[in-house]
């Protein structure tokens, strides 16, 4: 036996729990003003279209549906990158985000069987459990302040430019899993200098394009590396959430390599090691995103379902915080300004504890809270019951 999945645990002790009025705060999904997972009308749409009109189920290429790996580049990499013009991007549709960070990893161990990575503390919990898996040796570097509730930019510079050169770098993007806690731009600017000039590998995980700022604005990161002139890196990105498609699992690892002839190569291998691993992808999922992004009609939908998405996410950090400055708990501003579906909310374990025995409530040991499952019914009630706690 191997120790279980902590937050697929809480879901299940959640299930279990027979008080009504339970909230689960501990999931990774956006949930909608009723409480479910959203079905996308663009989705719908397409979805419709594609049952009147059944095809065969054939397999697909090695590294996917040719139009989803192109609209996925255009997205990540804007439509008018000078490096997709180049020939110098190559994209292949995985089995989601974690499917694309699992074939990154592969890929670099087999090609950089020396090199090193270095992740967030906190990330993701599986960015650790992919890379450990692939082989890697995982250190972290400082990121998240517990006095500031924000970014500890000094000691992430600091542990950045520390690292041996060659070493692998996974940043987040945007709307960083598990804290909130994202770089501003100018702020990226200086990491990308320093990666550059320190001769780091980064490896970009983008899982939540969309949802703080839009789809451009989110891609900042990605931008910025790309005119940075840095001869490689990776992206790992994934549909999960801005689509609404979880169990579909369509996600996408892009490399930037130093020009065609090196993405050619590149992609040879990346297919190598799809092809060793689960052959090729599935079709549905990412028949139906190529279909929506590939029509303006259609990618203009989904570009306003995923803003009104976006906007309810931060309607809702701002409701909370309101509502616990009304209670006479002011300090809980700092959530208003982390970004995404996740914030690390300071509560402590014992907190944490407490939320759950006492009110029903469930979140992370660590104190993350998933704000996209706050809704107007349970968001008083939470708001209650954080301030309760946080009073001892
Ligand atoms: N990276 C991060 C930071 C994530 O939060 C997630 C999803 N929880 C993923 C990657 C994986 O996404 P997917 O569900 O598409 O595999």
């Amino acid at each position: 036996m191997v120790p279980g999945d902590p937050i697929l645990g809480l879901t299940e002790a959640y299930n279990a729990d027979p008080r009504p009025g339970k909230v689960n705060l501990g999931v990774g999904i956006y949930y909608d003003e009723q409480g479910r997972i959203p079905l996308l009308r663009c989705v719908r749409q397409v979805e419709q279209a594609m049952a009147a009109e059944a095809k065969p189920r054939g397999y697909l290429p090695i590294d996917g549906l040719p139009a989803y790996d192109l609209a996925t580049q255009k997205l990540l990499f804007g439509a008018q990158s000078a490096a997709l013009e180049a020939g110098r991007v190559v994209t292949s549709q995985t089995i989601g985000g974690s499917g694309a960070l699992r074939i990154g990893a592969d890929f670099l161990k087999r090609t950089l069987p020396q090199a090193k990575i270095a992740i967030s503390n906190p990330s993701w919990e599986n960015h650790r459990v992919v890379f450990g898996t692939a082989g890697f040796e995982v250190s972290d570097y400082r990121y998240y302040d517990p006095a500031s509730h924000g970014l500890d930019f000094a000691g992430m510079l600091a542990d950045l430019g520390a690292l041996e050169p060659g070493t692998v770098v996974l940043l987040h993007a945007c709307c960083h899993n598990p804290t909130g806690v994202d770089l501003t731009a100018a702020q990226w600017s200086q990491v990308v200098a320093l990666v550059k000039e320190r001769g780091l590998l980064p490896f970009i995980d983008i899982a939540y394009q969309g949802f703080d700022k839009g789809t451009d604005a989110d891609a900042t990161a990605i931008r910025l590396f790309v005119d940075s002139g840095i001869p490689a890196f990776l992206v790992a990105s994934s549909y999960s959430k801005s689509f609404s498609l979880y169990g579909e699992r369509v996600g996408a690892l892009s490399v930037v390599a130093a020009d065609r002839d090196e993405a050619k190569r590149v992609q040879s291998n990346i297919k190598r090691t799809i092809r060793s691993n689960y052959s090729s992808p599935s079709t549905h999922g990412g028949a139906m995103v190529a279909a929506v992004l590939g029509s303006d009609e259609l990618r203009a939908q989904w570009e306003q379902e995923l803003g009104e998405m976006r906007e309810r996410i931060h309607q809702l950090r701002a409701g909370l915080v309101s509502k616990l400055a009304a209670l006479g708990a002011p300090e809980f501003g700092f959530i208003q300004q982390q970004a995404g579906m996740f914030s690390y909310s300071g509560l402590s374990k014992a907190q944490v504890d407490r939320l759950r025995e006492e009110y029903a409530i469930y979140a992370i040991g660590t104190g993350r809270i998933c704000v996209a499952a706050l809704n107007s019914g349970n968001l008083d009630k939470v708001a209650e019951a954080v301030y309760a706690v946080s009073r001892g």
